[in-house]
């Protein structure tokens, strides 16, 4: 049996990575977690097929306690000098993400 592809595996991933965030933030009010499960998952994809996370996703775990950020319920975010600052409710520390303007057509 063939090896499959990287392509197809990178594809695998990402579709699975959207599941998983999608249920996550389902259910990160209710069951906090269980979110963090689902993000646990998530990385362990993302380490075994050797694999970055997207920017959408990544921004949604706490980089210090890899616990699932969703704003209002485990996080706090705002935004200043340039800066998205993503507070996180659980080990109270911060991520700073820059943000770029965006060139406009
Ligand atoms: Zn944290």
């Amino acid at each position: 049996m063939r090896k499959p592809q990287k392509k197809t595996r990178q594809e695998e991933a990402l579709s699975h990575f959207h599941q998983l965030f999608r249920q996550a933030s389902a259910v990160a009010k209710a069951n906090p977690a269980l979110a963090d499960r689902y993000v646990l998952m998530a990385r362990r994809i993302a380490m075994r097929n050797r694999i970055s996370m997207p920017r959408q996703f990544k921004r949604m775990i706490c980089k210090h306690c890899y616990r699932f950020l969703q704003p209002g319920t485990t996080a706090r975010v705002r935004v200043a000098k340039r800066r998205v600052i993503w507070y996180c409710r659980n080990c109270k520390k911060y991520s700073r993400l820059l943000f770029s303007a965006r060139k406009s057509a």
